[in-house]
């Protein structure tokens, strides 16, 4: 299955939520949940949406992660099958994996407005892991790591950019960011009760379990 590569907003209209795809554009009243909450394929005079059934809700809560991560299926269930291989609480497993991937580190160091622009700057190689170039975006963080930006990187507009908004972005607690240097630190793994995920783990444990 090829990634999806259609209109970013229409994810958030498949599933009804905004799932902040879309950096800035996410808080203006452009967005297009805020202008129209109903989903693709659907008319918008019809009196309402058709119930789910628990199976379909499940599934909903699923696509919400998998949109949010900007994940394949098929990339997923990976990140799934490793989160039980794993011991410990198999969904709690699955939040800290994601939590973990390189570009969403990328993006909740602030150095993104959405972790798809996150990938981008990954694969495009602005990123160095404890000194090292790395370009791949499901990489997986551990406490101690180093993200810096790599020192040819730091001549572009979209550096100079950053390192005047790195201030704004709210740091989660696992991570730790050294705003002059922009460089971001590891702390410790993330606490699943502190990502405040907009979907509902359970369901996605309970979706695949079946
Ligand atoms: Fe588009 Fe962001 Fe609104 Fe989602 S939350 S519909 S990505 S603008």
């Amino acid at each position: 299955m090829a990634r999806y590569t259609g209109p970013t907003c229409r994810l958030c209209r498949r599933v009804g939520d905004k799932l902040m795809l879309k950096g800035d554009r996410c808080y203006t009243s452009k967005c297009a949940i805020e202008r129209r909450s109903v989903p693709p394929g659907y008319n918008a005079t019809a009196k309402r949406r058709p119930r789910k059934s628990e199976r379909g809700l499940q599934l909903l809560e699923k696509q919400k992660a998998r949109y949010t991560y900007g994940l394949l299926e098929r990339q997923f269930r990976k990140f799934f099958t490793e989160a039980e291989r794993l011991p410990g609480v198999t969904g709690e497993n699955l939040l800290i994996l994601l939590e973990r991937r390189l570009d969403n580190v990328v993006y909740r160091l602030g150095f993104a407005s959405s972790r798809g622009q996150a990938r981008q700057i990954v694969r495009h190689g602005h990123i160095l892991v404890n000194g090292r170039k790395t370009n791949i975006p499901s990489y997986l963080v551990k406490p101690g790591d180093v993200i810096a930006w790599r020192e040819s990187s730091k001549k572009s507009e979209y550096y100079k950019m950053v390192s005047q908004t790195a201030g704004d972005a709210v740091i989660p607690t696992w991570l730790s960011l050294d705003k002059q240097k922009l460089t971001g630190k590891v702390v410790s793994l993330p606490n699943p009760q502190d990502i405040q995920a907009k979907f509902d783990i359970k369901s996605i444990v309970e979706y695949y379990s079946r």
